[in-house]
């Protein structure tokens, strides 16, 4: 069943004062295409985007079941990383990344600027790096140096991760108890909706076609069947993520995990020179559940904290979140920044990021079948679809690359990816592996260097899954 429009009228901030355009419409006949793109997230758009820059002459047809932008990309927190989540599980034999992997990475972030102005996509794509901050107890300062340790040992150099000391850390932003981190280049802030915006127009310039309110309800080699049309196809690309339902070949391989969102009003210039993150980093602190935050174009804070997991393992699509997490963002952003102080928290919301079974993201590509899919990036995926979306480009045009090489792509039938435990499993599995993280962080921030402090470290650090 789809969901109904009004519930997704409520209030995001990427949306306020966006004007959306008139909804394509949907398809209500049986098409014939080479490429159907099933998901009109960033992944179906960058897929779409790259596949017209390969083969201008291409039909390409993407269908979405709302509106373009519904899922996760016209609702997270905007960095653009050129990093993947559990980049540890593709190293070589030697234990690091290959060379080609870290400059693939190194680069993600300069290459996403340029494309997004060579495609004139206004979105708010500032560079500013990355501050990764020892913030709030001192045992965040053992977890950055183990932080730093790791890069170090993928074969990152000092100018990919450097060392704060925490004088440094000071200079750059004033956290509560600044004990030192980590300064990374490679991100970028942008505005989401309007990265879905323009990216939608470009795709639409270049002849895509695109069917909004139209949800595939089954999906096989060469066919999509949609509610009201269906489209034969030489490919398919499924690009359902942490919305892929029942009726997608993905549905219970990738499972939805509920991410979100505060954002504070516009501060003003003195208050921004007491928060620091004067060249627009983006921020995260160490705590085990991600705490990220970004400064918008409009001077607002943005803080993402700690997900959940809805029962029977079902995405989120309303935008609004629920209040206990809304105000326990707002927490922890006033924990971070005591600045904040007084200071109001105008908009909350939420939407899901898509985990596979292996907790790593992937692209397969079938060419047997001509099926093909990116994802699995467990709230990494802005600057990780750029990449997949590439490299999709390439694996469908047959075009070689070094892109195609790389240790997350696979010439595998979708099926390889392992399906998920029935529920309520995950659901349980998540919740313990977020109440530990709660109670590690309750007892660090408190009794810090105690016995039980370290016990539920040294526990976090045996179940978080990379
Ligand atoms: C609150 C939040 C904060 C986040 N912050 C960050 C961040 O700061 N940095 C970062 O890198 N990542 C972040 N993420 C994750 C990131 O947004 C996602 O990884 C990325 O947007 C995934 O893009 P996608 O196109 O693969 O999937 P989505 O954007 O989720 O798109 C999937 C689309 O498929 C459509 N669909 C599903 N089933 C069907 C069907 N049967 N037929 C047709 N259409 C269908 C859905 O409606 C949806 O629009 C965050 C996510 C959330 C929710």
């Amino acid at each position: 069943m789809t969901t109904p429009e009004r519930e997704l009228t409520s209030p995001a901030l990427w949306w306020d004062g966006i004007p959306r355009a008139t909804p394509e419409p949907p398809l209500e006949t049986a098409i014939t295409t080479q490429y159907a793109i099933v998901g009109g997230g960033y992944t179906g758009l960058w897929t779409a985007y790259f596949l017209k820059q390969r083969q201008p002459q291409a039909d390409v047809v993407l269908v979405e079941a709302h509106r373009i932008g519904h899922g996760a990309s016209g609702r997270n927190g905007g960095w653009l990383m050129g990093s993947l989540e559990g980049l540890s599980t593709f190293v070589s034999a030697d234990g690091r990344l290959a060379q080609s992997v870290r400059s693939t990475l190194n680069q993600l972030v300069t290459d996403a600027g340029k494309t997004l102005s060579e495609a004139e996509i206004d979105c708010d794509f500032h560079h500013g790096g990355c501050i990764m901050a020892a913030a709030r107890y001192d045992a965040q300062t053992d977890r950055a140096r183990a932080a730093l340790e790791n890069f170090r040992g993928l074969g990152f150099s000092d100018e990919d991760y450097q060392w704060l000391s925490p004088q440094q850390l000071k200079e750059k932003v004033m956290v509560a108890k600044p004990g030192g981190g980590i300064y990374t280049p490679h991100v970028a802030r942008i505005q989401p909706a309007k990265l879905v915006t323009g990216l939608t127009k470009a795709v639409k310039a270049l002849g895509v076609r695109l069917f909004e309110h139209t949800r595939a309800s089954s999906i096989s080699p060469g066919q999509v069947t949609c509610d009201r049309g269906i489209i034969h196809a030489d490919h398919i690309v499924i690009a359902t993520e942490g919305y892929s339902e029942y009726g997608s070949p993905l549905h219970r391989r990738i499972v939805p995990v509920q991410s979100g969102m505060v954002a504070t009003e516009p501060l003003s210039g003195s208050q921004w020179n007491s928060l620091g993150l004067h060249e627009q980093e983006t921020l995260a602190d160490f705590s085990r559940a991600a705490t990220y935050l970004q400064r918008t174009a409009d001077n607002r804070l943005v803080v993402g904290a700690r997900g959940h997991y809805r029962p029977g393992g079902l995405p989120q699509h309303s935008l609004s979140d629920d209040d206990a997490l809304r105000r326990h963002r707002e927490k922890v952003a006033q924990s971070l920044f005591p600045q904040l102080q007084g200071v109001t928290f105008t908009h909350s919301w939420g939407g899901s990021v898509g985990v596979a079974r292996a907790w790593q993201p992937h692209v397969l590509y079938d060419r047997a079948t001509g099926m093909a899919t990116a994802g699995g990036y467990v709230g990494e995926g802005v600057g990780a679809s750029f990449l997949f979306g590439q490299t999709l480009a390439d694996l469908l045009t047959n075009i070689p690359s070094e892109r195609v090489q790389m240790p997350w792509v696979a010439s595998r039938e979708l099926t390889a990816l392992k399906k998920w435990e029935p529920e309520p499993i995950p659901r349980w599995g998540f919740n313990a592996l977020m109440t530990t993280f709660r109670v590690e962080e309750w007892l660090a921030s408190r009794y810090g260097g105690s016995v039980p402090s370290a016990l539920a470290a040294k526990l976090c650090d045996r179940i978080t899954p990379h």
